[in-house]
């Protein structure tokens, strides 16, 4: 194709063959037929196209996966500059306020499923087992039994909750825990039950017969000022709306 000088004086238009419109030939690319817009449009759909855009990630991938381009990535990312260049980027990533709402969501549910919880319980033990320099032999399947399985409190037959208290508290109450029936004699599987989580903070280091002894006082006396004050909710189920204490 000739070379096309526009010149103010004598206006040479090229027509686009695509859209059919008179333009300077400024407005295509040197040799093409399509005007830039045109030509622009094209590569734009081929670029989508779900065929093609599967192919170039198939290409991607198979290079991705190459060893040696494995390892030179990962060396690079390796490198401490790198790396603290890419913490920075997750730290401005995860402060952005819809980002942190989104992470904010899904940690309230991922934490609400009871699978998450068994192994949030087991590891949790765990460490405290490795600080404490305690015996430590549960298994995750022994936790899931408990928690899964029989879905209630050992001591109170009190029915497991996983979510967050709807009234604003920071723990759940009914959250399950594993309670040392003997503390500080370790996390065995004859050493520990399931229990809520009030319960287990009830219990601490004294165990049952003290829990007892204070829950027995405490309802005794509970029960003379209900009856004084002829209390309407003291029927035993307890809501998070209602007032309690
Ligand atoms: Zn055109």
């Amino acid at each position: 194709m000739a070379a096309v000088i526009p010149n103010a004086d004598f206006p040479i238009f090229k027509v686009c063959t695509k859209c059919g419109l008179s333009k300077s030939p400024a407005d295509f690319l040197v040799g093409k037929a399509h005007c830039r817009p045109c030509y622009n449009a094209k590569r734009r759909a081929h670029y989508w196209h779900p065929e093609i855009k599967a192919i170039k990630n198939e290409k991607r991938r198979t290079y991705s996966q190459r060893s040696d381009i494995a390892a030179k990535r990962k060396a690079f990312r390796s490198r401490p500059d790198i790396k603290a260049k890419e913490k920075q980027a997750t730290k401005q990533w995860r402060s952005r306020p819809e980002i942190k709402e989104r992470l904010r969501q899904y940690t309230a549910e991922y934490s609400a499923k009871p699978e998450a919880r068994v192994r949030a319980l087991f590891s949790s033990a765990r460490l405290r087992a490795a600080k404490k320099r305690l015996p430590f032999s549960l298994t995750e399947e022994w936790v899931s039994a408990r928690v899964i399985a029989s879905n209630a409190c050992e001591l109170t037959g009190i029915v497991f909750e996983y979510g967050k208290p709807p009234n604003g508290w920071h723990k759940n109450p009914f959250a399950p825990s594993i309670d040392q029936i003997h503390a500080g004699r370790g996390y065995t599987p004859d050493n520990c039950r399931m229990v809520v989580a009030a319960i287990n903070n009830g219990l601490g280091e004294w165990g049952d017969e003290v829990f007892a002894h204070i829950a027995s006082a405490f309802l005794k006396k509970r029960a003379v000022s209900k009856n004084r004050r002829e209390d309407r909710d003291g029927q035993g189920i307890f809501t998070f709306n209602g007032e309690s204490g």
